[in-house]
């Protein structure tokens, strides 16, 4: 289960400005698709798209065969992990913050899902901001290590689908080796669609997709990708 499908979708967010011009791949059950391409290409309207902030004005977005528009957004949640660029911490411990959503798991799932994610050596800690009125200090979290707090919460829940928007201030703390570790590590077993910033930190990924303007101008493996350039 778990097979994700974007058949010919076409997207505006203003009628004058299409984004996506007819776009359509399939992530097969428990593989790892990733999207590249510059800044502004679409991608991120994608994975907008699969969550259904938004509705596309023609295509059809499918989960093993569902079409997304016919399940419910309950259902669809459920579905489908995302994880944001962006991810905004609860005033409380990264623990606290990684079982929120799934208060009944176990100490030894969340240490599961800490441990894929690598932040398992600060989950007793307090984000910054916080502790002042317990008179702890917090720990300062880079852009990376943020998102991956929301990459445990989300393995925690356990969805068939997981999107990743690969943080792109994921470098200040983290090197190339350890994102793509990182992302080895929870995409397996689990469709997977990264959004991704560098070619470099999905070279392991089952297909990769640039993106161009709305279009995919190219697609198939790291190393022919490389070699077509
Ligand atoms: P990428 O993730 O490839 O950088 P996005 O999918 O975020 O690109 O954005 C594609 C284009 O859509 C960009 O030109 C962006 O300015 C535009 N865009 C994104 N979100 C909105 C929005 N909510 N309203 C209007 N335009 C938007
Ligand atoms: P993996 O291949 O990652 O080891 P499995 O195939 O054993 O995962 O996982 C079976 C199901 O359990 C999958 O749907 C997966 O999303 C989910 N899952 C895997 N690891 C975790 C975890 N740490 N916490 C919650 N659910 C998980």
């Amino acid at each position: 289960a778990g097979e994700v499908r974007f058949d010919d979708v076409h997207f505006a967010y203003i009628p004058e400005r299409q984004i996506l011009k007819g776009i359509s791949f399939t992530v097969p059950p428990g593989k790892t698709i990733a999207i590249v391409g510059p800044s502004g290409a679409g991608k991120s309207t994608i994975s907008r798209l699969l969550f259904r902030f938004y509705e596309p004005q023609k295509g059809r977005i499918l989960i093993d065969g569902q079409d997304i528009a016919t399940i419910q957004q309950v259902s669809l949640r459920s579905a489908i992990g995302m994880v944001p660029q962006d991810t905004v911490l609860f005033n409380d411990t990264i623990e606290y913050n990684i079982r929120y959503g799934r208060p009944e798991a176990t100490q030894a799932e969340i240490a599961e899902a800490a441990r894929l994610a690598q932040i398992d050596r600060f989950i007793k800690s307090l984000p910054e901001g916080y502790a002042t009125s317990v008179g702890e200090r917090g720990l300062k979290l880079s852009g990376g290590e943020k998102q991956r707090v929301a990459i445990a919460r989300t393995i925690l829940k356990g969805p068939p689908v997981l999107v990743l928007d690969e943080a792109t201030s994921a470098l200040d703390s983290f090197t190339e080796k350890e994102i793509q570790d990182a992302l080895d590590r929870v995409s397996q077993g689990r469709t997977t669609l990264v959004i991704a910033h560098r070619l470099s930190t999905v070279i392991n990924a089952d297909e990769i997709i640039v993106l161009d303007k709305g279009l995919i101008v190219e697609r198939g493996h790291h190393r022919e990708l490389l070699a077509a350039d």
